[in-house]
């Protein structure tokens, strides 16, 4: 008997027959005697569909209002699974994040789990009981329904497979496992049998959608057995472990793309101590991420500042920025919501010298510009023009020897 938690995603719960086909897959490992905790995702589209009402509604929308519109998704796929297990003769009840609780931090529209209550859930388990749980959504300390940030079923999945003390947490998604990059646009890309925790916590926070950041740094941390599997077909995935438990390691594992990030161009920013701080201090006050961040070499004690924030956000940066330029003054503000992060990982590039410079010369040869660059210990990222995204990461997944054979 094992303990189990099942996620499955918002294609894996489509329609009615998609749903059919969860059970079907939350019966198998009840019948073969474990004891299974299931978490969803809304149809797929309607979350989308519940944040562009509320764009709609207003354009710089309540974050706890939006919260109680785009969590509705997910109690539609609870309820139905539950009612379509019920008609197969297995025990099985709808859990919406309050009722369990699922505690939560109050930062809404991107919540922090800070504790799951799980004593009704095990002994309800241990009794046959299947709980189907909606994924993403949680209760902050001020009482009202939180939400986990896009993706975030993932994250709900992972933190009740730690609260239960579960053996195994299995992702069901619509690709049969993780890959050296999206093989939605890389048709050549690779199923990795394996990943480690770093490397797909950076391959996650880059950009590849298949696990949300934050489930991943919580498998990391509570040691949690993860893999990502497909909902349609009954092969292998991929397993998420440590480094010690992989055999052959690649110097470059993956590539990852994001176009969830908007540039920003400060131009004739006074070059003084304290600027940036004037600059970001704000923008962090405001729960504003800033990720890359240039400054160009100072000419008469001018400079310009490039950086990037989430593309959600860009709005509120540049409301932001509008007040510091009362302070701080620059002599203009640019920006543009049409790039796109491309950034190549692997835990080799602690030992192996060239990694960015091989990235950069599979650029140059295609003729795509650099706007941006950082770097860290197991990654190199670039901000680029989005028209070039499938091109550049085709070139590199070539350049880094990564496609299938
Ligand atoms: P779900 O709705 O099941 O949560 P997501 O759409 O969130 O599914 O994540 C799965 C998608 O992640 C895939 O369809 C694929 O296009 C995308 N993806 C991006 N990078 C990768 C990668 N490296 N490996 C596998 N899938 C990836
Ligand atoms: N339904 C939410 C979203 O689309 C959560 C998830 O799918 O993980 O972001
Ligand atoms: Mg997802």
């Amino acid at each position: 008997m094992a303990r189990i938690v099942q996620k499955f995603g918002g294609t894996s719960v489509a329609n009615m027959e998609r749903i059919r086909n969860v059970a079907r897959l939350v019966k198998k490992e009840v019948d073969a005697g474990n004891q299974v905790a299931v978490v969803l995702s809304a149809m797929s589209g309607v979350t989308n569909q519940l944040v562009a009402y509320c764009q709609e509604a207003a354009p710089l929308f309540d974050q706890g209002e939006y919260d109680a519109v785009v969590s509705t998704g997910e109690q539609v796929t609870v309820g139905l699974l539950s009612i379509i297990l019920q008609s197969m003769g297995i025990s099985a009840r709808s859990w919406c994040g309050w009722q369990i609780p699922i505690h939560t931090d109050d930062a809404h529209g991107k919540a922090r789990i800070v504790d799951i209550e799980t004593d009704e859930l095990l002994s309800r388990m241990a009794a046959g009981e299947v709980p189907v749980v909606a994924g993403f959504q949680g209760i902050g300390e001020d009482g009202r329904i939180t939400t986990l940030g896009r993706g975030g079923s993932d994250t709900s999945a992972v933190a009740l497979a730690a609260a239960l003390g579960a053996d195994r947490c299995d992702i069901y998604t619509d690709v049969d496992g993780v890959y050296t990059t999206d093989p939605r646009i890389v048709p050549k890309a690779r199923k990795l049998p394996r990943v480690t925790y770093e490397e797909m916590l950076e391959m996650a926070s880059l950009g590849a959608k298949v696990l949300q950041t934050r489930s991943v740094e919580m498998a990391m941390k509570y040691r949690v057995n993860l893999q990502v599997l497909s909902s349609f077909e009954d092969i292998p995935g991929t397993l998420v472990c440590d480094e010690e438990d992989i055999v052959e390691k690649e110097v470059v594992s993956g590539i990852a793309y994001s176009r969830d990030e908007a540039k920003v161009t400060l131009q004739g920013v006074k070059d003084h101590p304290g600027i940036a701080a004037a600059i970001f201090g704000p923008l962090a006050d405001s729960n504003i991420n800033v990720d890359m961040i240039v400054q160009n070499v100072s000419a008469e004690g001018h400079t310009d500042l490039t950086f990037t924030v989430p593309r959600t956000d860009l709005l509120r940066a540049l409301k932001v920025l509008e007040e510091v330029k009362k302070t701080v003054g620059f002599r203009d503000l640019s920006h543009s919501d049409t790039v796109v992060k491309i950034s190549v990982i692997g835990v080799g590039m602690r030992t192996h010298a060239g990694v960015a410079q091989k990235m950069f010369s599979a650029l140059a040869e295609r003729g795509i510009n650099i706007l941006v660059i950082s770097t860290s210990e197991i990654k190199v990222s670039v901000l680029i023009e989005e028209e070039y995204t499938e091109l550049a990461l085709r070139a590199l997944h070539t350049a880094y020897g990564l496609d299938a054979r």
